[in-house]
């Protein structure tokens, strides 16, 4: 394969995985005018049949548009996605009440689009479809195919190859490289809930969740006004479902409202069509390895999707590191460190509130105890909008780090609890 030269003094960037992130990479590289090669393991999804593992449809918020943005990307992006103003918690008797997000007009958008289109107008990005990393050994990348890419000084690995990272595999080899995974008890399966005469079947621009503790179902808006509902529950769970009358007495028990709007035969058929989907957390650090290699995206940590940032930090990982470009002057080896520095504590922190999260989406929904607090904490941010900001709208509407999104949130969970005493103390 004839790889790109680099005619530039430039470095030449092999970006590993051509998912979100590395499409996003590629163009952030390629706007700075390095030359830039994607090799994506996938066929091009755009031309494939079959798209097989999960749909497109994902939570875009703030920290996610302000990456697009930066490379010119966010309104093509947001225009063609569908907003969502608020949660719609559905309740086992049938009913239905939102949630909002936050203050009016803070929303998130659902992306339906990818952004390898994008990476593809740069005529210094190369993607190439159907080259799988195998192994990566001395200065040799070697990809499906039996083609190989010999590395020379010019280059620079960027991983976005996703949670089981290929590249990740040769940072295990170094001294000091911290790695964990935990796979959560819970797994996924996606259904589809069709239009009913050319409409949505439900309120469009919500998030709808149907929280039952252990098991919790939620339903993202598509274009085609269809939904995509994903079931979470543990595995066990799954396994005592096994025929389609027993899917069938299930959601009677727990979802009785989707049966007829995802259809009988429908839910029968397609709750067997995949098998449930596992979800991993992984945390590592460092990010790079000397000046060669560094890890963005789910490669550097996947987390489970309860916060819906999975990608948004991903996204933010590429804005993150584009800003230390420019302050560090695109110096490869004060920037890698620099970027290691930076990120891994708020990707630690977004990995541990997704998991907190985790458990809150399922249980504390539906407690009256959660809603009340909620309630005072939006409450308090309305009076006092700088000193109290609610945990997901730091998260979701802001770019405050994660990390310290964290630490203000127990100190303002301090200073909540200081003034609900109080105020019950003194009968206001
Ligand atoms: P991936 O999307 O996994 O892409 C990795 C790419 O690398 C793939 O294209 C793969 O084919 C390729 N690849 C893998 N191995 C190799 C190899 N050896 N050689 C070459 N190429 C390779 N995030 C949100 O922000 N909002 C949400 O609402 C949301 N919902 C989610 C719901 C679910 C059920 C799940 C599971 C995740 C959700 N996420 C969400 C998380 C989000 O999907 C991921 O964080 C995001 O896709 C990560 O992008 P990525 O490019 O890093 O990795």
């Amino acid at each position: 394969t004839n790889f790109s030269k680099s005619t530039s003094k430039k470095k030449v960037v092999a970006v590993v995985g051509g998912g979100l992130v590395g499409a996003l990479n590629a163009c952030y590289f390629a706007k700075r005018g390095f030359q830039v090669e994607v090799f994506e393991s996938r066929e091009d999804i755009r031309q494939a049949k079959i798209v097989k593992g999960r749909s497109i449809n994902l939570a875009l918020s703030h920290r996610g548009r302000q990456a697009l943005k930066q490379v010119g990307m966010e309104d093509t992006i947001v225009s063609k996605g569908i907003p969502m103003h608020s949660r719609m918690i559905h309740s086992l008797n049938g009913t239905q009440y939102p949630i909002p997000y936050g203050k009016k007009g803070q929303c998130i958008f659902v992306m339906l689009c990818s952004v390898t289109a994008a990476a593809e107008t740069y005529s210094n990005t190369k993607l190439n479809f159907a080259h799988k990393l195998l192994n990566w050994i001395n200065h040799t990348l070697t990809f499906s195919l039996s083609i190989s890419l010999s590395l020379f000084l010019k280059y620079l690995i960027v991983g976005c190859d996703g949670a089981f990272s290929a590249i990740r595999k040769q940072f295990l080899r170094q001294s000091r490289f911290n790695f964990s995974q935990t796979y959560i008890p819970h797994g996924y399966l996606e259904l589809t809930m069709p239009p009913i005469n050319g409409e949505f079947a439900m309120k469009p621009n919500y998030l709808h969740i149907w929280p039952r503790n252990t098991f919790m179902m939620i339903a993202l808006p598509n274009l085609d006004k269809t939904f995509t509902c994903t079931l979470f529950m543990p595995f066990d769970e799954f396994e005592n479902v096994t025929t389609g009358d027993q899917v069938i007495e299930f959601f009677q028990k727990y979802f009785p409202d989707a049966i007829p709007l995802i259809g009988a035969d429908a839910l029968k058929r397609d709750y067997f069509r995949l098998p449930a989907q596992a979800m991993v957390s992984v945390k590592c650090s460092p990010y790079h390895l000397s000046d060669k290699c560094v890890l963005m995206g789910d490669a550097a940590h996947a987390v489970v999707p309860f916060y819906g940032q999975g990608m948004n930090a991903g996204f933010e990982d590429c804005l993150v590191f584009n800003e230390i470009m420019d302050q560090l002057n695109e110096d490869f080896s004060a920037v890698l460190p620099e970027y290691t520095r930076v990120r891994v504590p708020d990707d630690h922190a977004i990995a541990d509130l997704a998991m907190y999260n985790y458990v809150e989406m399922r249980s504390h929904v539906n407690s009256k105890w959660f809603l009340f607090r909620k309630y005072i904490d939006n409450f308090l941010h309305i009076i006092m909008p700088r000193t109290i900001i609610p945990l997901y709208t730091m998260v979701t509407f802001t770019r405050t780090r994660y990390h310290e999104a964290v630490k203000r949130w127990h100190w303002q969970d301090k200073v909540r609890n200081d003034i609900v005493h109080s105020s019950l103390y003194k009968g206001i």
